[in-house]
């Protein structure tokens, strides 16, 4: 399967996946259909799937539109999300598997719970080609602000996530990469893995490419999220315990002005 990224509004992507051998494509947080259709015309597939990660309007914006050009596509959530995605139609909890029906090929997606941006929020996990789709949990460098959850759902939702492969392709749904670096660099200073990659970054900034995806290997080489056990963030945040640890850090970036 191939993923195209399809930057729309301020900072959000939209990933379109799509095969070619069966010409069906699914999309991920469609904040807008315009885009999305003409990405699918231009390859000339039919959309069979919506898989939503969470309820914001920034991810289920173009639901409606897609649905009437599309209309035997089925669109998927969470199951703690009914009555809150437009038509949704399939309500998913942790470990369900998605096999589109054979129209996707062999591709199939693994559903993880990760409650914490809000209480409903899942990601979609496609294990053969190491492709995850987190939605606004994990960014790169960073986490999703805590609207619904608590720290201690985040904190064990980008666990979850974390123990996935180190080569597993980590698709976010905004570009805040390079806020999420400075505010990291003013955290975890000594690290140089996070200094190469604010350097790299802001070079793909510069040639006004995406930052994403990124890489589980590399979060957590440099996120500070998840790297809550670390001795060096514990002794800067002054506290040991994860949870407090976590908590204090993204208290710290709600107030950070890069
Ligand atoms: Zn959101
Ligand atoms: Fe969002």
């Amino acid at each position: 399967m191939e993923v195209h990224l399809l930057p729309v509004l301020k900072d959000n992507y939209i990933f379109l996946l799509h095969n070619p051998e069966t010409h069906t494509a699914i999309v991920v947080d469609p904040a807008i259909a315009a885009p999305v259709i003409t990405k699918i015309t231009e390859l000339g597939a039919t959309l069979i799937a919506i898989l939503n990660t969470h309820h914001h309007s920034d991810h289920i914006g173009g639901n409606t539109e897609l649905l009437n050009v599309f209309p035997d596509l089925k669109i998927y959530g969470g199951k703690l999300d009914r009555g809150r995605i437009p038509h949704q139609q399939v309500f998913l909890k942790d470990g369900d598997r998605l096999d589109f029906d054979g129209q996707f090929g062999h591709n199939s997606a693994q559903v993880l719970f990760i409650p914490g941006h809000t209480h409903a929020h899942i990601a979609y996990y496609f294990a053969e080609s190491n492709n995850l789709f987190c939605g606004d949990t994990l960014f790169g460098c960073g986490c999703g602000r805590l609207f619904e959850g608590t720290p201690a759902q985040m904190l064990s939702s980008l666990q979850k996530l974390a123990h996935l492969p180190d080569q597993t392709l980590v698709w976010c749904a905004h570009e805040y990469t390079i806020d999420n670096l400075k505010f990291a660099l003013t955290i975890d200073i000594e690290n140089l893995a996070l200094q190469a990659r604010m350097r790299s970054a802001t070079q793909t900034r510069a040639n006004h490419q995406p930052t994403i995806p990124t890489n589980i290997g590399l979060e957590k080489q440099t996120n500070p999220f998840l790297r809550c056990d670390r001795p060096e963030i514990q002794t800067k945040i002054g506290f040991t315990e994860p949870v407090r640890v976590f908590t204090k850090l993204r208290g710290m970036k709600d107030l950070y002005r890069a």
